[in-house]
C-alpha cells in the first residue's frame, strides 16, 4: 500500500502539469466566459426559434389563416419541451391565438426587453408594429450531473485531467530518459557494474548520486530508483554508520577533495530487523580526460559472513590451542612420567642413556671434560631391615635431596639400582669432580639422616666413585663401569668415602 502511494518524481511532475493546465483553463474561462457563452448561446437559439416563428405566422395573419396559425403555435409547443406557452398579442392588447397555460406562464418583461425566459419578438405589419409572439420558456432547471458532465467546459477538465496525465507522464519519462544522469554511465559499464558483488555508487562532484548497481540495491533493501540525485550524506541507511565519522574521513571525501583512493573503511549499519551488516567502504576517483576529477566510485562490500566466518574460526582456533596446549601438558607429563623414576625424580635408565650417548660422544671429539659418579648407599639394607621399607624409600628420597642440592644444572642424575646412583658431571675437570663428590658425601653424611623426621636412622652415608672422560673411555659405558670399580674400591676401603679411578696395573708394572 506504501508503495502504491509513493509516486515518483514523473508521476509528481504530471500531476503539477494537469493541475497547471486546469489552472490555465479555468482562468481563461474566467476572463472569456466560455461557461456564460453557453449560456448566451441557449438564449440566443431561443431568440431564433422566435424569430422563425415570426417570420412564418406574419404569412399566416396576412392571410388571416387562423386555422395554421393555431397548428403551427401547437407544433411549437408539442416539439419545444422547454416551451410552456405561446401566444400571439396584437398591440392593443387582444390575444389573438395561444397554446399552453399563456397566462399563468407569461410575465411580461419589465424592461420591456425580453428576458431568458419570456422572450417577446414583434410582429411587422405594413403599418408598423401590428403585435408581439410571446414565448414563455421553461426557467432554467439546476442541471442534472449528466447535463453538467456534459457540459463543454466540464468535458474539457475532464479530457485534460484523465486524458493529459497519462500523456504528460508518457512525455515526461521519455523525456527523464533524456535527462537522467544515470543514462550519463554507458549501458554496457551499466551491466558490469550490476554484475558485481560489491554494491557500487556513483557520485558526482556534489556527492549526488548518479549510479547505482543492483548489488547496492540488494544491500539497501529499498527500491533504488529513488536514489540518483540524492546526496550520498543524506541516505538515511548510512546517517547511523557515518554519523561518529569524521565528515573528512568519509572515503567519497578523500576522493573528491584529495584525489585519493581509499581501502576499506570499516562502518557498521543496522538493518531493518533489529542485526547489523559490517561493510567495507571503498572510493576511488572518477577522472575526466584531462586528468580532472568529476567524480568518484564508492563500492560497499558486506562482510557480515565473513566477519562472522572469522570469528567462528578465531574461537575454533582458540579450541584448538587449548585442547593443542593440555595435550602438550599430558604429552610432558607421559614423558616425565616415563622418563623419571617415580620414588626420586631421577631419570630411568633408558632415558639417563637416550641424554648421555651424545653428550658423551661429543665431548669426546672436542676433548671436552666430563666426570661420572657413581654412588651406592652405605649398608642400605641394614635400613630396610630396621625399620621397614617405607623408611628404606625414605632414606633413598633423603640421599637424592643431598645429592641435588650439591648438583648444577646441567648435572644428569641417574637412579641405576635400588639405592645406586649415576652421575654426569659435563664440562667437569677431574679435580672439579672430586669436590663435587666429596661434597656429595659430606652433605649425605651430615644432612641424609636427620631429614627422616619420623625415625632416628642415625647417619647415613654413601660411597663414591668417579671416572673422567680423560681417562680414556671409549663409550658411556666403559666410563660407567670405571666409576663403579671405583665405588667398589670406596666400599672395599671402608665406605663413606670417594675413590678416583685409576687404571689397574699391569704384572710387569707392579713388578717395576
Ligand atoms: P653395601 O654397603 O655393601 O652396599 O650394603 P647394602 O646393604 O647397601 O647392600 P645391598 O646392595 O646388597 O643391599 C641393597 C638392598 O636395597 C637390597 C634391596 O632389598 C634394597 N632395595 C633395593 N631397591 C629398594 C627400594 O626401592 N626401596 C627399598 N626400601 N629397598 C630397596
Ligand atoms: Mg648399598
Ligand atoms: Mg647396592
Amino acid at each position: 500500500m506504501d508503495r502504491l502511494l509513493r509516486f515518483g518524481p514523473v508521476a509528481r511532475l504530471s500531476l503539477g502539469l494537469v493541475a497547471l493546465s486546469l489552472a490555465l483553463l479555468m482562468t481563461a474561462d474566467w476572463l472569456f466566459g466560455f461557461a456564460s457563452n453557453q449560456e448566451s448561446y441557449e438564449r440566443q437559439s431561443r431568440i431564433m426559434l422566435g424569430q422563425n416563428l415570426a417570420s412564418q405566422l406574419a404569412v399566416f395573419i396576412e392571410q388571416a389563416d387562423e386555422r395554421s396559425l393555431g397548428k403551427t403555435l401547437q407544433r411549437v409547443v408539442v416539439q419545444n419541451p422547454e416551451v410552456l406557452s405561446i401566444a400571439i398579442r396584437q398591440s392593443n392588447g387582444v390575444l389573438l391565438a395561444h397554446r399552453g397555460e399563456h397566462a399563468q406562464h407569461w410575465i411580461p418583461p419589465e424592461t420591456g426587453f425580453s428576458t431568458d425566459n419570456n422572450i417577446r419578438i414583434p410582429l411587422m405589419g405594413e403599418k408598423g408594429h401590428w403585435g408581439d409572439i410571446e414565448i414563455s420558456f421553461s426557467p432554467k432547471k439546476p442541471k442534472t450531473l449528466l447535463e453538467w458532465l456534459s457540459q463543454p467546459v466540464t468535458m474539457m477538465i475532464a479530457v485534460i485531467s484523465i486524458g493529459g496525465f497519462p500523456l504528460y507522464y508518457a512525455y515526461l519519462r521519455r523525456a527523464m530518459h533524456y535527462l537522467d544522469p544515470s543514462n550519463a554511465v554507458p549501458e554496457r559499464v551499466s551491466r558490469a557494474f550490476d554484475s558485481f558483488a560489491e554494491g557500487l555508487l556513483v557520485l558526482d562532484k556534489d556527492r549526488q548520486i548518479v549510479f547505482v548497481n543492483k548489488a547496492f540495491g540488494a544491500l539497501y533493501g529499498h527500491p533504488i530508483e529513488t536514489l540518483i540525485g540524492v546526496k550520498v550524506d543524506e541516505l538515511p541507511w548510512l546517517q547511523a554508520a557515518i554519523a561518529d565519522i569524521d565528515r573528512s574521513q568519509l572515503p567519497w571525501e578523500r576522493t573528491l577533495n584529495e584525489q585519493m583512493t581509499v581501502n576499506d573503511l570499516r562502518m557498521t549499519l543496522p538493518t531493518q530487523d533489529g542485526a547489523t551488516i559490517e561493510l567495507a567502504v571503498g572510493s576511488a576517483p572518477v577522472m575526466d580526460d584531462n586528468g580532472n576529477t568529476r567524480g568518484c566510485l564508492v563500492t560497499f562490500q558486506d562482510l557480515t559472513e565473513l566477519e562472522r566466518a572469522n570469528r567462528e574460526l578465531r574461537v575454533a582456533l582458540a579450541e584448538i590451542e587449548e585442547s593443542r596446549s593440555l595435550i602438550k601438558a599430558q604429552n610432558d607429563k607421559l614423558l616425565l612420567l616415563a622418563s623419571r623414576d617415580p620414588l626420586t625424580g631421577c631419570y630411568n635408565r633408558r632415558a639417563f642413556f637416550d641424554k648421555i650417548t651424545d653428550i658423551y660422544s661429543q665431548t669426546l671429539r672436542s676433548n671436552g671434560h666430563l666426570c661420572c659418579i657413581m654412588t651406592d648407599i652405605d649398608h642400605f639394607k641394614r635400613f630396610n631391615d630396621l625399620y621397614g621399607h617405607a623408611v628404606g624409600d625414605q632414606v633413598i628420597r633423603a640421599v637424592v635431596r643431598a645429592i641435588e642440592s650439591q648438583s648444577r644444572g646441567g648435572d644428569i642424575l641417574c637412579r641405576y639400582g635400588g639405592e645406586e646412583f649415576c652421575l654426569v658431571l659435563t664440562e667437569t675437570t677431574v679435580e672439579q669432580g672430586l669436590a663435587i663428590a666429596e661434597r656429595m658425601r659430606t652433605t649425605i653424611e651430615s644432612t641424609a639422616g636427620p631429614a627422616i623426621r619420623t625415625t632416628d636412622v642415625g647417619t647415613i652415608t654413601s660411597s663414591f666413585g668417579l671416572a673422567s672422560i680423560t681417562d680414556g673411555a671409549p663409550n658411556i659405558e666403559q666410563l660407567i663401569e670405571q666409576a663403579d670399580d671405583a665405588l667398589y674400591d670406596s666400599k672395599k676401603n671402608g665406605r663413606n668415602r670417594v675413590t678416583l679411578w685409576q687404571p689397574k696395573k699391569t704384572v710387569a708394572e707392579v713388578a717395576s
